[in-house]
């Protein structure tokens, strides 16, 4: 039987631990919990569709079945609703715009997914959210009271490769997967991969009147209706920044999006914000190191962690434990060449 040590306890690292424990391998985690995470953070909505192009989402039809699957399972394994499918309506700010809404949505591949223009909106179907923070809570108390949970840092000075496995403190393991997130950026094994680090803020505002929404509205960023008049405002995109501080700025970039639609009055009442763990090409990164074919990473979910992290723990749960070949697309072996020349430059500098 497989011993398998996971650092991180995001949805990378939640996924793979589940589809190791499904199959009956020996599991251990190692996470900080004490330190800020995307997860924690994360809206959690799921949109089949990518507004700008009106292009589905890479993978959907592919991606779908294994998150429904996925998130039923654990809401049965943790006792809390995680998943609730939501109405998603884009406005719809110009006449280009509608047509081609219209016109994807008349093509036979996108029927299942969207409804032509109805008074300024499009609305997508398939589209929900899961609730991270509570997947986040409930999972790791059910992974604490297994005795599967180590609420501390990871010591990278103490992980040694050793003939058929790794060896971490006076422990023994077949292999050890890293899903830190945005922290891999300081992963010396890893951090030669391009993250591409994307901040997200969002705000919850409270309004005086109900706004009666029948579901999400998107305008550029997507107004969430959470009962009692309070909304989320969710998220921005900033990519210059690797501070987990909420950012004033982003608060006025959410405002302006809510105004444009609604005149209500309203008091902001949260506003938190995080780092997306982002590829440079937005797939995953699946896989051992070069070097170390015993350490595995699973990162690079970006803004998309709520559907491709079922699908691809799965993906990666087959090739740790039957050997089955990665997607070129999410193995990271795709930026070998950069590794060889991070490698290389190592060796001069030493
Ligand atoms: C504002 C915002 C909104 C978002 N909205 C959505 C959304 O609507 N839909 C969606 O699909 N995605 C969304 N995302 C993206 C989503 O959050 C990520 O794709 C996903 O959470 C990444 O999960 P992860 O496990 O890779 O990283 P994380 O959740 O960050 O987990 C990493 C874990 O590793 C631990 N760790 C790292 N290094 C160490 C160490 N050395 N020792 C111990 N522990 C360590 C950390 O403590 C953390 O628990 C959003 C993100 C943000 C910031």
């Amino acid at each position: 039987m497989q011993n398998i040590l996971i650092v991180g306890s995001g949805l990378a690292g939640i996924s793979i631990i589940d589809q190791l424990i499904q199959r009956g391998v020996r599991v251990a985690m190692i996470s900080d919990l004490s330190a800020p995470s995307s997860t924690k953070v994360a809206t959690g909505m799921f949109n089949p569709i990518v507004f700008r192009r009106l292009n589905k989402t890479w993978m959907i039809d592919e991606v779908l079945s294994s998150m429904n699957a996925f998130y039923k399972s654990l809401e049965k394994k943790i006792g809390a609703t995680l998943k609730t499918e939501l109405r998603l309506f884009k406005h719809i700010s110009s006449n280009d715009y509608l047509e081609f809404w219209n016109k994807r949505a008349d093509e036979s591949e996108f029927d299942e997914y969207l409804i032509p223009v109805k008074k300024s909106f499009g609305e997508v179907k398939k589209a929900g959210w899961v609730d991270c923070s509570a997947l986040c809570t409930n999972y790791h108390s059910y992974l604490i009271q297994l005795g599967i949970l180590r609420n501390e840092k990871f010591d990278f000075a103490q992980l040694a490769s050793i003939k058929d496995g790794i060896k971490y403190r006076d422990e023994y393991f077949d292999a050890i997967v890293f899903c830190e997130g945005p922290y891999a950026i300081d992963n010396p094994y890893f951090k030669w991969l391009p993250f591409k680090v994307a901040k997200g803020d969002w705000v919850v505002i409270e309004t005086e009147k109900d706004l009666k929404l029948k579901g999400v509205i998107n305008n550029i960023v997507n107004v969430i209706p959470l009962g009692n008049n309070r909304y989320k405002l969710s998220s921005t995109f900033e990519w210059e920044s690797s501070s987990w501080a909420p950012n004033k700025n982003a608060t006025k970039k959410l405002l302006e999006a809510f105004e444009e639609l609604f005149s209500e009055s309203y008091a902001i009442v949260d506003h938190q914000s995080g780092l997306r763990p982002s590829a440079s090409d937005r797939r995953p990164y699946l896989g051992p190191h070069p070097r170390h074919p015993k350490i595995y990473i699973f990162n690079g979910l970006g803004s998309k962690g709520v559907i491709l992290a079922p699908y691809f723990s799965n993906h990666l749960a087959e090739h740790l434990l039957e050997k089955k070949p990665l997607m070129p697309e999410v193995d990271i072996n795709r930026h070998i060449k950069r590794y060889r020349e991070y490698a290389r430059m190592s060796e001069i500098s030493s």
